[in-house]
């Protein structure tokens, strides 16, 4: 690590302990930043580091909430406004029992490099609760997406912040606080992305982070001359961004083989088809269901559960072509990434976000893989919701058709900028740095426009 490094992470860690998802997030990209500083005093005067790892606000409120019984219960609940340099703050929110503070703000950090790749005007942001909807009723459910909202809209709206989804937070939360939103405000408005199609969504918004990861790993492999036809695919998760990701690569005439959730996950070495996958959407967006249930209906499927006497998942363990990770955080390690490159695999593309711990990505880079980092590959699903939030604003919608052409236009772009800013600054094929590179100057020049205050 340079000295430069060292001593910026002396003071991000000693001024936001306890946060280590935040450091390491910051890290990753001040390794990328340390090689462009020397050629731009000017980012260095503006003290432009030092300000774009602050958030510009950090809301943190108390979500009471009633279940079914008539029990009192209690959340917490968040939002970083971390950067509006280049627009309203826009990113998703999380539920899930691990949010805190930390985890927002690592997110939030990513989100803003992010965003700005997509080319689209959006400043970054996240949020969530540390709430599980995990077994609680839809009425429940609605509940709390009630009270939320209801401390949530005096910071947002759709020319201020544009909060969407993420973990635990899909299509039915997003109506619940929608609801509440346009009942507390009288108004109509693109304040949350992810909508319904019958009011105000976008077509091909469910799918845009899973096909951005495929269409992200189509253009890696046109780097070498290949395509994903053929290929043997890695996915983990088995959400939103996992069932879209799985659906575009046998679009594409590859072949998916595991699927996971926090419970395990399966192994089909005949590979997913559409019935299967359609059986796995089913299980998971209506009946929601656990992933294990998958082998009760096909039987040359086998199920590992997670073991947690074990230091790596082995879901990385088989071999394959491609990998998309697409649950959580860190569900890549070292071992993992070590197995993956034993395996043959060489196409890394991150529908989640930060998944790979820094050890794992020193092994990618090491290997010389063709890896895409979570805040380029996966900057589909924001994409869209920046398209969802001009057709608000036209009050118009695009076709499936258009979309998609947008979507797959945005990731050639990010790709294309990925690679520019790599060779440019002397790491080329190093996407790590390319997105990091690429997406902090647009930011940092945005900032330094607008003063102090940028
Ligand atoms: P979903 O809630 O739809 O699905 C999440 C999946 O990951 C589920 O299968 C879930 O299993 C699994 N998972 C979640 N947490 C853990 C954990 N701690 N350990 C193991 N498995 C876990 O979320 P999304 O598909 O929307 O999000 C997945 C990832 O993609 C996240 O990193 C998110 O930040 C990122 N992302 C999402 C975008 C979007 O548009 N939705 C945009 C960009 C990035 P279980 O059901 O058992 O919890």
């Amino acid at each position: 690590m340079s000295l430069f490094v060292e001593n910026f992470m002396a003071e991000v860690r000693a001024k936001n302990p306890a946060q280590p998802e935040f450091h390491q997030a910051v890290e990753e990209v001040a390794a990328s930043l340390a090689l462009i500083l020397d050629k731009h005093p000017e980012y260095s005067k503006a003290k432009i580091l030092e300000r774009i790892v602050e958030p510009e606000r950090v809301i943190m409120f108390r979500v009471p909430w009633m279940d079914d019984q008539g029990n009192y219960h209690v959340n917490r609940g968040f939002r970083i406004e971390m950067n509006s340099a280049i627009g309203p703050y826009k990113g998703g929110l999380r539920f899930h029992p691990s949010v805190n503070l930390g985890i927002l703000k690592f997110l939030a950090f990513e989100q803003v490099f992010k965003n700005s790749l997509t080319t689209l005007p959006m400043g970054g942001g996240k949020g969530g609760s540390d709430f599980d909807p995990k077994g609680k009723s839809d009425d429940e459910v609605m509940r709390f997406c009630q009270s939320f909202m209801m401390e949530l809209y005096r910071y947002i709206g759709p020319n201020t912040d544009v909060p969407a989804g993420d973990i635990g937070v899909g299509g039915r939360e997003i109506g619940f606080m929608f609801g509440t939103y346009k009942k507390i405000r009288n108004e109509f408005t693109g304040v949350l992305t992810g909508k319904g199609l019958n009011w105000g969504g976008s077509l091909i918004r469910p799918e845009a982070t899973g096909y951005g990861a495929v269409y992200f790993a189509a253009e890696m492999l046109a780097t070498r001359g290949e395509t994903l036809e053929g290929k043997t695919c890695l996915v983990s998760g088995s959400g939103n961004v996992a069932q879209y990701t799985t659906e575009k690569i046998l679009d594409l005439g590859g072949k998916v083989v595991t699927l996971s959730d926090s419970g395990g996950y399966v192994y089909d070495p005949a590979g997913l088809d559409r019935e299967k996958l359609a059986f796995v959407m089913d299980l998971k967006n209506v009946r929601r269901g656990r992933i294990s249930e998958y082998v009760e209906k096909y039987k040359d499927a086998t199920y590992t559960a997670v073991q947690t006497t074990i230091h790596h998942n082995p879901l990385w363990d088989h071999k394959a072509d491609c990998a998309f990770p697409s649950a959580t955080q860190n569900e890549i390690n070292e071992v993992d990434a070590q197995n993956l490159v034993k395996n043959g695999v060489y196409v890394i593309s991150e529908g989640a976000n930060m998944p790979t711990t820094p050890e794992g990505v020193n092994v990618f880079l090491d290997a010389k893989i063709l890896y895409g980092p979570g805040k380029a590959a996966n900057a589909g699903g924001v994409a869209v919701s920046g398209l969802e939030m001009s057709q608000n604003s036209m009050r118009y919608s695009w076709s499936r058709e258009e979309v998609d052409r947008k979507l797959h236009g945005i990731m050639k772009s990010i790709h294309a900028s990925c690679v520019q800013a790599s060779e440019k600054y002397g790491t080329p094929g190093n996407y790590v740095n390319g997105a990091n590179i690429a997406g902090f100057i647009k930011v940092a020049d945005s900032m330094l426009d607008q003063g102090i205050y940028g």
